[in-house]
């Protein structure tokens, strides 16, 4: 995959219509946004656009209304939140390529901003329909990409809008495919990756793509448990995943061929069951992990493997890590994600932290403003980490 892509800055945008697909799928709750950072991301883009006189045609999906047309997932409360930073109108049109869409977006003036309605209200874009993709591109001159949340989903408005229009990167994809790129192509090391979350299975391919690239590789989290079980220990009641025993040996055996420092915990916290609610309190012990009882489960990493872990991160010159050491929505069990994001918090190493569990922790813990760089997109920075190849920035012109 090609890192190297045009952005807004290396096309003329003045006087255009320019087409941005943006990540607005915000969290919202009884019609009011609970969060909106996705809109405040997607700022920098617009306020340039704006700012060189572009004619600015927003689009984005929000939630699964599954080509219905689902009045609770209008974008009108973006469009009215859009207006308020940046502090002028933002036409809300009544449609995706309709009638209303389509005039408003002929009648743009230089420096205008409109919003298109929910492109998922659609049925065609995400099958990736060449027709929706085509009505999309007929309103404007240039094709920006700024949805990285989206950049994983080959959709027509992700994607297949760039086969009919010039295609660049806005400022946010730019700073995610720049930034990761680097990482995974040219890392300054040593390249140290943590690794955790629930299970093995959701991450296969990515601890099997990080395996060519880092010096270490660090697991915790859920997922730590059945490569413990695979070395042979007993890990009582905590979560493994018997049939990727196989797979987790052989990523070992991949790991001490290719001279890769595999480390997992060396000790964790244990409790009798998993915490219900999720934030009840509950008592823990911490065991070594060669001597977990069977009737216990391992619900966090213990302070020898936090320490472990956040010398390893220290050392590092750039770290990327993804999913939490714990189960870090209980306060007890946060120890080991607050250790390693308080390690990342340290460095002065690139970090990096994909993967959405692990974003929320460090922001909810705090450290967020000092990592370098917390993906806006889960499942796009994932498939990243992966090697994929991902549809919305592969359609944009290389630089
Ligand atoms: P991310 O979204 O950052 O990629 P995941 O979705 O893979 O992370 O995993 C996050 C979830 O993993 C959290 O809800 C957390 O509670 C859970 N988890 C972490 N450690 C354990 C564990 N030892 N046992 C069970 N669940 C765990
Ligand atoms: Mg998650």
């Amino acid at each position: 995959m090609n890192y190297n892509k045009k952005s807004i800055e290396d096309i003329e945008v003045a006087g255009k219509r320019v087409l941005c697909r943006c990540d607005f799928n915000v969290p919202t709750k009884d019609g009011k946004i609970t969060s909106d950072k996705r809109i405040v991301a997607a700022m920098p883009t617009i306020e340039y656009l704006v700012k060189k006189g572009a004619k600015v045609i927003l689009c984005s999906h929000m939630g699964k209304p599954k080509g219905e047309w689902k009045p609770e997932l209008s974008l009108k409360i973006v469009a009215d939140r859009l207006s308020q930073l940046l502090g002028k109108e933002v036409i809300m049109a009544s449609d995706v390529v309709g009638e209303d869409a389509k005039a408003k977006a002929a009648a743009l003036k230089e420096g205008d901003v409109m919003l298109l309605e929910n492109t998922r209200y659609m049925k065609g874009e995400t099958k990736n329909d060449p027709e929706l993709s085509k009505e999309l591109a007929s309103m404007a001159d240039i094709f920006v990409n700024d949805a990285f949340g989206a950049a994983h989903r080959a959709h027509a408005s992700t994607a297949g809008a760039a086969d009919y229009l010039p295609a660049v990167s806005g400022y946010l994809v730019q700073k995610e495919v720049s930034i990761m790129g680097k990482a995974l192509a040219n890392p300054e090391r040593p390249f140290v990756a943590i690794l955790g979350g629930a299970k093995v299975s959701d991450k296969l391919n990515v601890i099997n793509n990080l395996l060519e690239k880092v010096d270490t590789l660090i697991i915790g989290g859920g997922m730590a448990y059945t490569f413990l079980a695979a070395q042979g220990y007993t890990v009582g009641k905590s979560l493994v995943d018997n049939e990727k025993l196989d797979y987790c040996k052989e990523m070992m055996a991949k790991a001490k061929a290719k001279g890769v420092n595999m480390l997992l915990p060396v000790d964790t916290a244990v409790a009798a069951s998993f915490p219900n609610p999720i934030d009840a309190e509950i008592p823990v012990e911490y065991v070594d992990c060669t001597a977990i009882p069977s009737d216990q489960m391992g619900l966090d990493i213990g302070p020898k493997a936090c320490e472990a872990f956040a010398a390893a991160a220290k050392a590092a010159k750039t770290v990327v890590w993804n999913g939490p050491m714990g189960v870090f929505e209980n306060p007890t069990l946060a120890k080991g994600t607050i250790a390693v994001a308080q390690a990342l918090a340290d460095s002065d190493a690139v970090t990096i932290v994909g993967g959405g569990d692990s974003a929320a922790a460090c922001e909810q813990l705090g450290f967020a403003s000092q990592i370098t760089h917390i993906s806006t997109g889960g499942g796009a920075s994932l498939e990243f980490l992966e090697g994929l190849e991902l549809p919305g920035i592969a359609c944009l012109q290389d630089k």
